[in-house]
Parts: structure tokens; C-alpha cells; sequence
């Protein structure tokens, strides 16, 4: 679903992305982690079609929608119209499966999208996403600021919805959290991939683990 092949991306004389390839299938949820400055906003601009590359290819099959970091709701417009505006190009604006998906939204439907807390947002951004009736979703840092719980809460529903066949691309600061929801995941560093793999083996590999995962 997502296809990016040796992507070189550059500001000026700066090289943010060099030599970038990824891959993610129909129904597979993965991850990109590393730390700040390596690039993952860049490649988030790229895949949204917002950064012209240098070089490489990138290709998306089916409709993308994407989950901006900081949530960029419209904050004095209610829950229920933040979500209708996620499909205003698509027939059907009915918010009723959303509100199935994420429950906690529905008695908050007739708020302002500005008077819910950051993890109630965030919860509203994916909602919003997923009214496009996406194939492929790229979601940017969605655990920042946010406490455990709910992001344990928006994971929980990533993974029902990634059992539909949504390809999802994480990308993420909290590679504790990435690791525990993505089946694999790749690790980008000063615009390289430097490590990539099953979850499972680069949460067990040294080099990942004294660099993301901490000791606590
Ligand atoms: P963060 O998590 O802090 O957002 P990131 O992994 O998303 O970090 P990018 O924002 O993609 O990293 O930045 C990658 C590199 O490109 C960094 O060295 C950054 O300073 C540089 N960069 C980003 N945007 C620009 C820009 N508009 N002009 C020049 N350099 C930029």
C-alpha cells in the first residue's frame, strides 16, 4: 500500500531524507521511530504530497488520510462537525461508525472540539481521518502529550481497525509504545534507516533498546 524507494529529500543545501525505502502492506500496522531531527516529519510531507523529493519514488495504492501531529482541529466547531469535514468529499458523512469505533466521542459529539482535552482531541483527529474511508493511514505522533492510557485506548483501536485491512504507518517518539502495537518497524536516524525489522527482534536488540527504549 505504501511503496517508498530510495527517497532523497533536501532543504536547500540540507539533506533531511537520504536514501529512504519503506514498504506497508494492505492490513499491517508499522512503525517509524526515531529521534527528533531525523526526518520523520519530512517523510510524513512527502507521503502527503507536500515535499517535492530529490530523488526515489514514492507510491501510495488507495486513498491516504493522515493524522497530523497537534491534532489541527477546527476548535469552535462541535466533535460531530470535525468528523463530518474528514469526508467532504465522500457521499456518506454519517458519523454513526465512528462513534462505534470510539465511543467515548459520542456523548461529546455536540462540543466544541476546543473544550475536550489533548487525548479526547487526538481521539477526534483519528475519527476525523477515518471518516475518508482511508486504505492506508498515516498517523504522526500521536502519543505526544498524551497520557498512557489514552494512547493505550487509540492503540487498542488501531489494531481493530488494522484487522479490516487498513495499512497504518506509525510514526512515533514513544518506540516502547510503537513497538508493543506495530508487528514491525523501522528506526530513522539522521535521515537513514539505520535498523528495521519485526517489533519483536529490534525490541530485543541491544543497539534499540539502549537507544529508544531507556532503562526504567
Ligand atoms: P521532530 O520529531 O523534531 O519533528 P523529525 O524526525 O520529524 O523531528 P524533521 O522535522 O523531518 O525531523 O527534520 C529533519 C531534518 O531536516 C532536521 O535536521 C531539521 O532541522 C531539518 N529541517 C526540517 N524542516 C526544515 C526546513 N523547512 N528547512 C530546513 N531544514 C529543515
Amino acid at each position: 500500500m505504501i511503496r517508498v524507494e530510495d527517497l532523497v529529500v533536501r532543504y536547500g543545501a540540507a539533506t533531511a531524507l537520504d536514501g529512504v525505502s519503506l514498504t506497508v502492506a494492505a492490513g499491517e500496522l508499522v512503525a517509524l521511530i526515531g529521534p527528533n531531527g531525523a526526518g520523520k516529519s519530512t517523510l510524513v510531507n512527502a507521503l502527503a504530497g507536500l515535499l517535492r523529493p530529490a530523488a526515489g519514488k514514492i507510491r501510495v495504492d488507495g486513498r491516504l488520510a493522515l493524522v497530523p501531529e497537534g491534532r489541527h482541529l477546527f476548535t469552535p466547531l462541535t466533535v460531530d462537525d470535525n468528523l463530518r469535514l474528514g469526508a467532504w468529499r465522500a457521499k456518506n458523512r454519517d458519523t454513526g461508525h465512528i462513534y462505534e469505533l470510539l465511543p467515548e466521542l459520542e456523548p461529546l459529539s455536540r462540543r466544541p472540539a476546543g473544550r475536550l482535552s489533548g487525548g479526547q482531541q487526538q481521539m477526534v483527529a483519528l475519527g476525523r481521518a477515518l471518516m475518508a474511508r482511508p486504505d492506508v493511514l498515516v498517523i504522526d505522533e500521536m502519543s505526544l502529550g498524551l497520557a498512557p492510557l489514552v494512547v493505550r485506548h487509540l492503540a487498542d483501536n488501531l489494531r481493530e481497525r488494522h484487522r479490516d485491512g487498513l495499512a497504518v504507518l506509525l510514526i512515533e517518539q514513544n518506540a516502547r509504545l510503537a513497538l508493543e502495537l506495530c508487528t514491525r518497524a523501522y528506526v530513522l536516524e539522521a535521515g537513514r534507516i539505520v535498523a528495521e525489522g519485526s517489533a519483536a527482534d529490534l525490541a530485543g536488540s541491544p543497539q534499540v533498546a539502549a537507544a529508544y527504549l531507556g532503562l526504567e
